[in-house]
Protein backbone atom coordinates (compact mmCIF):
# COMPACT_ATOMS: atom_id res chain seq x y z
CA UNK A 1 0.00 0.00 0.00
CA UNK A 2 1.04 3.54 -0.83
CA UNK A 3 1.86 5.59 2.54
CA UNK A 4 -1.25 8.30 1.35
CA UNK A 5 -3.75 5.65 0.94
CA UNK A 6 -3.20 4.90 4.17
CA UNK A 7 -3.58 8.38 5.43
CA UNK A 8 -3.83 11.59 3.85
CA UNK A 9 -4.82 15.16 4.43
CA UNK A 10 -8.37 16.06 4.05
CA UNK A 11 -10.26 19.08 4.60
CA UNK A 12 -11.16 17.74 8.25
CA UNK A 13 -7.64 16.93 9.52
CA UNK A 14 -5.65 13.87 8.63
CA UNK A 15 -7.84 10.92 7.73
CA UNK A 16 -7.13 7.08 7.60
CA UNK A 17 -9.62 5.52 5.47
CA UNK A 18 -9.57 1.92 6.13
CA UNK A 19 -9.74 2.74 10.05
CA UNK A 20 -12.63 5.50 9.29
CA UNK A 21 -11.01 7.88 11.53
CA UNK A 22 -9.05 11.18 11.91
CA UNK A 23 -6.13 12.55 13.91
CA UNK A 24 -6.70 15.33 15.94
CA UNK A 25 -9.53 16.79 13.50
CA UNK A 26 -10.11 20.56 13.11
CA UNK A 27 -14.11 20.53 13.31
CA UNK A 28 -16.30 17.04 14.44
CA UNK A 29 -15.75 14.33 13.24
CA UNK A 30 -17.67 10.54 13.94
CA UNK A 31 -14.29 9.09 15.07
CA UNK A 32 -11.41 10.72 16.27
CA UNK A 33 -7.54 9.64 17.45
CA UNK A 34 -6.71 12.75 19.42
CA UNK A 35 -2.60 13.12 20.62
CA UNK A 36 -2.92 15.35 23.69
CA UNK A 37 -5.25 17.68 25.26
CA UNK A 38 -4.14 21.46 23.73
CA UNK A 39 -7.16 23.34 21.82
CA UNK A 40 -6.34 23.29 18.54
CA UNK A 41 -5.62 19.33 18.96
CA UNK A 42 -8.48 18.43 20.90
CA UNK A 43 -11.83 19.70 19.90
CA UNK A 44 -15.16 19.15 21.05
CA UNK A 45 -18.15 17.36 19.13
CA UNK A 46 -16.57 14.20 18.12
CA UNK A 47 -18.60 11.42 18.03
CA UNK A 48 -16.38 8.87 19.23
CA UNK A 49 -12.08 9.80 20.83
CA UNK A 50 -10.15 7.38 21.36
CA UNK A 51 -6.93 8.94 23.39
CA UNK A 52 -4.89 8.13 26.87
CA UNK A 53 -6.75 8.52 30.08
CA UNK A 54 -5.32 11.74 30.68
CA UNK A 55 -6.00 13.17 27.48
CA UNK A 56 -9.48 12.03 28.45
CA UNK A 57 -9.43 13.69 31.88
CA UNK A 58 -8.06 17.29 30.47
CA UNK A 59 -10.70 17.23 27.56
CA UNK A 60 -13.25 16.75 30.02
CA UNK A 61 -11.81 19.41 32.35
CA UNK A 62 -11.55 21.60 29.43
CA UNK A 63 -14.90 21.22 27.41
CA UNK A 64 -17.26 19.74 29.95
CA UNK A 65 -17.92 15.49 30.47
CA UNK A 66 -20.17 15.50 27.21
CA UNK A 67 -17.36 16.92 25.40
CA UNK A 68 -18.03 13.61 22.97
CA UNK A 69 -20.09 10.57 22.08
CA UNK A 70 -18.46 8.11 23.23
CA UNK A 71 -14.35 8.06 25.05
CA UNK A 72 -12.22 5.53 24.73
CA UNK A 73 -8.91 5.29 27.26
CA UNK A 74 -5.42 4.02 25.18
CA UNK A 75 -3.13 2.88 27.69
CA UNK A 76 0.55 3.60 25.91
CA UNK A 77 1.63 0.73 24.17
CA UNK A 78 -1.40 -0.76 23.68
CA UNK A 79 -2.53 -2.09 20.19
CA UNK A 80 -6.09 -1.58 18.93
CA UNK A 81 -7.66 -2.95 15.98
CA UNK A 82 -9.85 -0.53 13.87
CA UNK A 83 -11.40 -2.59 11.00
CA UNK A 84 -7.66 -4.07 10.37
CA UNK A 85 -6.12 -0.67 10.91
CA UNK A 86 -3.56 -1.30 14.12
CA UNK A 87 -2.91 1.52 16.03
CA UNK A 88 -1.04 2.26 19.34
CA UNK A 89 -0.01 5.05 21.86
CA UNK A 90 3.03 6.35 22.54
CA UNK A 91 4.78 8.95 24.97
CA UNK A 92 5.58 12.03 23.24
CA UNK A 93 7.01 14.19 26.02
CA UNK A 94 5.02 16.98 25.27
CA UNK A 95 2.48 17.95 28.27
CA UNK A 96 0.57 15.13 30.59
CA UNK A 97 -0.95 12.28 28.30
CA UNK A 98 0.36 13.41 24.75
CA UNK A 99 1.10 10.64 22.80
CA UNK A 100 2.29 9.89 19.10
CA UNK A 101 -0.30 7.95 17.37
CA UNK A 102 1.23 4.88 15.37
CA UNK A 103 -0.97 3.77 12.54
CA UNK A 104 0.08 0.53 10.73
CA UNK A 105 -1.88 -1.87 7.68
CA UNK A 106 -0.52 -4.01 5.12
CA UNK A 107 2.90 -3.54 6.27
CA UNK A 108 3.62 0.06 6.10
CA UNK A 109 3.56 2.29 9.97
CA UNK A 110 2.71 5.39 10.30
CA UNK A 111 3.99 7.59 13.21
CA UNK A 112 1.83 11.00 13.73
CA UNK A 113 4.02 12.58 16.65
CA UNK A 114 1.20 15.45 17.34
CA UNK A 115 3.01 17.56 18.92
CA UNK A 116 6.75 16.40 20.98
CA UNK A 117 10.01 16.74 22.68
CA UNK A 118 13.11 15.45 23.91
CA UNK A 119 14.26 17.61 26.68
CA UNK A 120 13.66 16.10 30.48
CA UNK A 121 10.55 17.51 31.73
CA UNK A 122 9.26 15.96 34.99
CA UNK A 123 5.41 16.31 34.49
CA UNK A 124 5.05 13.93 31.83
CA UNK A 125 6.23 10.64 30.55
CA UNK A 126 9.39 11.24 28.12
CA UNK A 127 9.52 10.82 24.47
CA UNK A 128 10.12 7.44 23.05
CA UNK A 129 11.01 6.71 19.54
CA UNK A 130 8.25 4.69 17.67
CA UNK A 131 9.86 2.74 14.56
CA UNK A 132 8.10 3.74 11.39
CA UNK A 133 8.12 4.13 7.13
CA UNK A 134 6.03 7.77 7.55
CA UNK A 135 7.31 10.15 10.70
CA UNK A 136 4.73 13.17 10.68
CA UNK A 137 6.60 16.11 12.27
CA UNK A 138 5.57 19.45 13.75
CA UNK A 139 8.18 21.95 12.89
CA UNK A 140 6.91 24.48 15.16
CA UNK A 141 10.43 25.62 15.88
CA UNK A 142 11.67 24.10 12.65
CA UNK A 143 14.54 26.69 11.81
CA UNK A 144 18.49 25.80 12.49
CA UNK A 145 18.02 29.38 14.55
CA UNK A 146 15.77 27.63 17.23
CA UNK A 147 18.52 26.02 20.02
CA UNK A 148 16.09 25.91 23.63
CA UNK A 149 18.50 26.63 26.52
CA UNK A 150 18.84 24.30 29.35
CA UNK A 151 14.93 24.88 31.10
CA UNK A 152 16.56 24.88 34.82
CA UNK A 153 19.17 27.94 33.76
CA UNK A 154 16.06 30.20 32.94
CA UNK A 155 14.63 29.56 35.91
CA UNK A 156 17.61 30.81 37.44
CA UNK A 157 17.33 33.95 36.01
CA UNK A 158 13.88 34.15 37.58
CA UNK A 159 15.31 33.27 40.77
CA UNK A 160 18.04 35.70 40.47
CA UNK A 161 15.27 38.31 39.71
CA UNK A 162 13.54 37.95 43.01
CA UNK A 163 16.63 38.19 45.09
CA UNK A 164 17.29 41.55 43.19
CA UNK A 165 13.82 42.65 43.37
CA UNK A 166 12.27 41.45 46.49
CA UNK A 167 9.70 44.01 46.73
CA UNK A 168 8.28 43.53 42.96
CA UNK A 169 5.56 40.54 42.27
CA UNK A 170 7.01 38.54 39.31
CA UNK A 171 4.25 37.88 37.22
CA UNK A 172 5.25 34.18 35.31
CA UNK A 173 3.01 33.99 31.69
CA UNK A 174 2.58 30.20 31.18
CA UNK A 175 -0.09 28.81 29.12
CA UNK A 176 -2.73 26.76 31.36
CA UNK A 177 -2.03 23.11 29.74
CA UNK A 178 1.10 22.17 30.37
CA UNK A 179 3.83 25.22 30.60
CA UNK A 180 2.11 26.65 33.95
CA UNK A 181 2.87 23.24 35.67
CA UNK A 182 6.13 22.11 34.06
CA UNK A 183 7.30 26.14 35.17
CA UNK A 184 5.93 25.25 38.97
CA UNK A 185 7.83 22.37 39.16
CA UNK A 186 10.74 23.53 37.72
CA UNK A 187 10.60 26.69 40.47
CA UNK A 188 10.21 23.12 42.63
CA UNK A 189 12.99 21.76 41.39
CA UNK A 190 15.37 24.73 41.63
CA UNK A 191 14.93 24.51 45.45
CA UNK A 192 12.20 27.14 45.19
CA UNK A 193 10.02 26.39 48.18
CA UNK A 194 7.61 29.22 48.95
CA UNK A 195 3.90 29.26 47.86
CA UNK A 196 3.11 29.87 44.35
CA UNK A 197 0.09 32.13 43.25
CA UNK A 198 -2.02 30.87 40.58
CA UNK A 199 -4.30 32.71 38.34
CA UNK A 200 -8.12 31.29 38.98
CA UNK A 201 -8.11 29.92 35.65
CA UNK A 202 -4.99 27.06 36.23
CA UNK A 203 -6.01 25.80 39.42
CA UNK A 204 -8.65 22.92 37.98
CA UNK A 205 -5.72 21.71 35.36
CA UNK A 206 -2.88 22.36 38.11
CA UNK A 207 -5.37 19.68 40.67
CA UNK A 208 -5.11 17.54 38.16
CA UNK A 209 -1.85 17.32 37.58
CA UNK A 210 -1.49 17.08 41.21
CA UNK A 211 -4.21 14.22 41.43
CA UNK A 212 -2.01 12.08 38.72
CA UNK A 213 1.27 12.02 41.66
CA UNK A 214 3.15 15.37 40.07
CA UNK A 215 4.22 17.29 43.00
CA UNK A 216 3.54 21.39 42.62
CA UNK A 217 4.03 21.92 46.45
CA UNK A 218 2.33 24.86 48.25
CA UNK A 219 -0.19 26.46 45.38
CA UNK A 220 -2.45 29.39 46.40
CA UNK A 221 -4.93 31.63 44.65
CA UNK A 222 -3.75 34.78 43.28
CA UNK A 223 -7.08 36.54 44.57
CA UNK A 224 -6.48 40.15 45.39
CA UNK A 225 -9.27 41.50 46.82
CA UNK A 226 -9.07 39.33 49.87
CA UNK A 227 -5.47 40.05 51.41
CA UNK A 228 -3.15 43.31 51.87
CA UNK A 229 -1.79 43.79 47.94
CA UNK A 230 1.76 43.96 49.73
CA UNK A 231 1.61 40.15 50.53
CA UNK A 232 2.48 39.71 46.76
CA UNK A 233 5.37 41.71 47.06
CA UNK A 234 8.02 38.96 45.63
CA UNK A 235 5.70 36.99 45.21
CA UNK A 236 5.34 34.28 42.14
CA UNK A 237 2.58 34.46 40.27
CA UNK A 238 1.34 31.87 37.84
CA UNK A 239 -1.30 33.00 35.34
CA UNK A 240 -2.11 32.67 31.41
CA UNK A 241 -0.41 35.39 29.28
CA UNK A 242 -3.75 37.15 28.51
CA UNK A 243 -4.39 37.64 31.93
CA UNK A 244 -1.33 40.07 32.33
CA UNK A 245 -2.87 42.71 30.05
CA UNK A 246 -5.75 42.90 32.29
CA UNK A 247 -6.33 45.06 35.26
CA UNK A 248 -6.08 42.19 37.29
CA UNK A 249 -2.34 42.23 36.69
CA UNK A 250 -1.68 45.94 37.29
CA UNK A 251 -3.35 45.51 40.54
CA UNK A 252 0.15 43.70 42.25
CA UNK A 253 2.91 45.71 44.00
CA UNK A 254 5.54 46.95 40.84
CA UNK A 255 4.90 44.04 38.56
CA UNK A 256 7.82 42.53 36.98
CA UNK A 257 5.89 40.45 33.59
CA UNK A 258 7.68 37.12 32.98
CA UNK A 259 6.96 34.94 29.99
CA UNK A 260 7.95 31.34 29.91
CA UNK A 261 7.81 30.31 26.10
CA UNK A 262 10.27 28.85 23.31
CA UNK A 263 8.99 32.30 21.48
CA UNK A 264 10.97 34.50 23.98
CA UNK A 265 13.77 33.29 21.84
CA UNK A 266 12.95 35.87 19.64
CA UNK A 267 13.91 39.22 21.66
CA UNK A 268 11.22 41.33 19.33
CA UNK A 269 8.41 39.22 20.87
CA UNK A 270 9.29 39.50 24.04
CA UNK A 271 9.46 43.21 22.95
CA UNK A 272 6.33 43.45 21.98
CA UNK A 273 4.72 41.92 24.73
CA UNK A 274 6.00 43.60 27.21
CA UNK A 275 7.79 41.09 28.84
CA UNK A 276 10.24 42.14 30.86
CA UNK A 277 11.98 38.64 32.06
CA UNK A 278 11.87 36.22 28.70
CA UNK A 279 12.26 32.94 29.78
CA UNK A 280 12.81 30.39 27.13
CA UNK A 281 11.08 27.46 28.25
CA UNK A 282 9.46 25.07 25.49
CA UNK A 283 7.29 22.37 24.95
CA UNK A 284 8.71 21.60 21.53
CA UNK A 285 11.37 20.13 19.90
CA UNK A 286 13.99 23.06 18.80
CA UNK A 287 15.92 23.05 15.53
CA UNK A 288 18.75 20.01 17.15
CA UNK A 289 16.17 18.07 18.69
CA UNK A 290 14.04 17.76 15.27
CA UNK A 291 16.38 16.82 12.89
CA UNK A 292 18.32 14.33 15.61
CA UNK A 293 15.28 12.55 15.69
CA UNK A 294 14.58 12.22 12.20
CA UNK A 295 18.22 10.76 12.09
CA UNK A 296 17.31 8.31 14.87
CA UNK A 297 14.25 6.98 12.91
CA UNK A 298 15.48 7.11 9.95
CA UNK A 299 12.25 6.75 8.18
CA UNK A 300 11.64 6.00 4.56
CA UNK A 301 9.63 9.50 4.65
CA UNK A 302 8.95 12.50 6.50
CA UNK A 303 5.82 14.62 6.50
CA UNK A 304 6.25 17.84 7.74
CA UNK A 305 2.98 19.89 9.88
CA UNK A 306 2.27 23.14 11.80
CA UNK A 307 5.53 25.35 11.82
CA UNK A 308 8.27 26.28 9.57
CA UNK A 309 7.75 23.59 7.10
CA UNK A 310 9.60 24.70 4.45
CA UNK A 311 13.80 24.61 5.64
CA UNK A 312 12.73 21.13 7.96
CA UNK A 313 11.38 19.43 3.99
CA UNK A 314 14.74 20.83 2.79
CA UNK A 315 17.01 19.50 5.52
CA UNK A 316 15.64 16.15 4.81
CA UNK A 317 16.00 16.12 1.39
CA UNK A 318 19.49 17.37 1.67
CA UNK A 319 19.80 14.08 4.34
CA UNK A 320 18.44 11.98 1.27
CA UNK A 321 14.83 11.45 3.24
CA UNK A 322 12.31 12.35 0.91
CA UNK A 323 9.87 14.75 2.46
CA UNK A 324 6.90 16.79 1.88
CA UNK A 325 4.85 19.81 3.96
CA UNK A 326 1.15 18.46 4.84
CA UNK A 327 -0.18 22.74 4.79
CA UNK A 328 -2.34 21.57 7.29
CA UNK A 329 -4.13 24.66 8.66
CA UNK A 330 -5.85 25.67 12.26
CA UNK A 331 -3.10 24.33 14.58
CA UNK A 332 -1.34 26.91 16.47
CA UNK A 333 0.02 25.77 19.07
CA UNK A 334 -1.15 27.23 22.49
CA UNK A 335 1.34 25.56 24.23
CA UNK A 336 4.85 26.86 22.94
ZN1 LIG B 1 0.54 21.05 22.00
Amino acid sequence: MKPDQLLYPAPAGLYCPSGDFYVDPMRPVARALITHGHSDHARAGHGAVLATRETLDIMAIRHGPDFCGTAQPVEFGETIDLSGTRVSFHPAGHVLGSAQIAIAADGTRFCVSGDYKRSPDPTCAPYEPVACDVFITEATFGLPVFHHPDPKGEIGKLLTSLKQFPERSHLIGAYSLGKAQRVIRLLRDCGYDRPVYIHGSLSKLCDYYVSRGIDLGDLRPATLEKGDRTDFAGAVVVGPPSAFGERWARRFPEPLVAFASGWMMVRQRAKQGGVELPLVISDHCDWPELTETIRDLAPAEVWVTHGREEALVRWCELAGIPARPLHLVGYEDEGD
